[in-house]
């Protein structure tokens, strides 16, 4: 499966460890695949893969995940349009 990015360092996902019981919700909802568990708490990957749905902040009963949702999606998309589709989509 191709695997899209979106731009570096524009998401604005973020993940606050410490109040992580590692119930593992975001890893069930996240279409990326960005959270997996390891020893008791989620660990988050690369998050330029991430296009700000919004899922893993909704479903995480412990407030350890922020994301403004679409923001980043949008930017990407209307980017990649101003510059030909070249920009958002990478293996
Ligand atoms: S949903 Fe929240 S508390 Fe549960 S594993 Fe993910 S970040 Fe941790
Ligand atoms: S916002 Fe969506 S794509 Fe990004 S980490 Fe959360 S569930 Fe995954």
């Amino acid at each position: 499966m191709k695997i899209h990015r979106y731009l570096r360092n524009v998401s604005t996902l973020r993940f606050y460890p410490e109040k992580c019981t590692g119930c593992g919700r975001c890893v069930e909802v996240c279409p990326h695949r960005l959270f997996q568990i390891e020893n008791g708490r989620a660990q988050l990957g690369d998050r330029d893969l991430c296009m700000e749905c919004g899922a893993c902040a909704r479903n995480c009963p412990f407030s350890a995940i922020a994301v403004r949702p679409g923001v980043g999606c949008a930017w990407a998309i209307m980017i990649s349009e101003l510059r030909g589709g070249r920009e958002v989509a990478s293996s």
